[in-house]
C-alpha cells in the first residue's frame, strides 16, 4: 500500500494555500511532478491545492479555488483532521478565503471550481455567499467510492435535479486520478 502520494505524483510544489493566489495564466499547465492535467486551468489549480493537503494529511482529496474575473481570489483545501473541525471542506476554506481577500461576504460574479462535487454543506455554502456557477470534477458517487458519505446525506437533502443548471462536471478524469492516489495512501479518512 502506497503511503505517500508522491509515490504516485512525485514530488509537490509546496501547497499555496489559504491565501490569493496563482493566476494560473498558462491554461493546464501542470506543477513539477504533478501528471494530473486538467483541461481547464482553474480546475488544475484546484487539483494542486488538493494534492499538496493530502500530502499534508489535512483531510480528503478536495481542494478548491474561487475565481472572480479571471482571477483566483480564493484558495482551499479539506482540513477537516487538521483543525479538528467537520465544517472545513474545501469549498468552505475557499470562500473564507475569498472572502477575505477582497473584503466582503457577497461572492457575487464568482465561480467555483472543486476536485469533488460539493456536498450538500458546501453546496449551500455556495449558495450563501452567491457563487455564480460551480465546476466540480468527480461526482458525489466518487466521493462515495472512496468512502464518503455524500450520496447519503444527499438523499436526505433530496437530491441536486433542481441544480443541474448550478453545478457543471468538468475534468473528472483528472479529478479521479487525483482520488485514486487518495484511496491507496495509508490514511485517515476524511
Ligand atoms: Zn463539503
Amino acid at each position: 500500500m502506497l503511503t505517500d502520494p508522491t509515490a504516485v505524483f512525485g514530488p509537490l510544489t509546496p501547497p499555496p494555500s489559504g491565501t490569493p493566489g496563482g493566476e494560473a495564466d498558462t491554461p493546464g499547465q501542470t506543477a513539477p511532478g504533478l501528471p494530473v492535467r486538467a483541461e481547464n486551468k482553474y480546475m488544475q489549480v484546484a487539483i494542486e491545492e488538493a494534492a499538496a493537503g493530502i500530502t499534508l494529511r489535512h483531510g480528503g482529496p478536495f481542494g478548491c479555488v474561487v475565481v472572480k474575473d479571471g482571477q483566483v481570489i480564493g484558495l482551499g483545501h479539506n482540513r477537516v483532521l487538521e483543525n479538528n473541525d467537520p465544517t472545513c471542506h474545501g469549498e468552505i476554506s475557499a470562500i473564507r478565503a475569498a472572502g477575505e481577500s477582497i473584503g466582503t461576504y457577497d461572492l457575487s460574479g464568482c465561480e467555483l471550481y472543486t476536485t469533488g462535487e460539493p456536498c450538500p454543506m458546501c453546496l449551500c455554502a455556495c449558495l450563501w455567499a452567491n457563487i455564480s456557477k460551480v465546476y466540480y470534477g468527480c461526482t458525489i458517487e466518487d466521493n462515495q467510492r472512496i468512502g464518503f458519505r455524500d450520496e447519503k446525506f444527499d438523499r436526505l437533502f433530496g437530491g441536486r435535479e433542481a441544480f443541474s443548471d448550478y453545478l457543471v462536471c468538468i475534468d473528472r478524469e483528472a479529478c479521479l486520478k487525483l482520488f485514486d492516489a487518495y484511496e491507496h495512501m495509508d490514511r485517515t479518512n476524511y
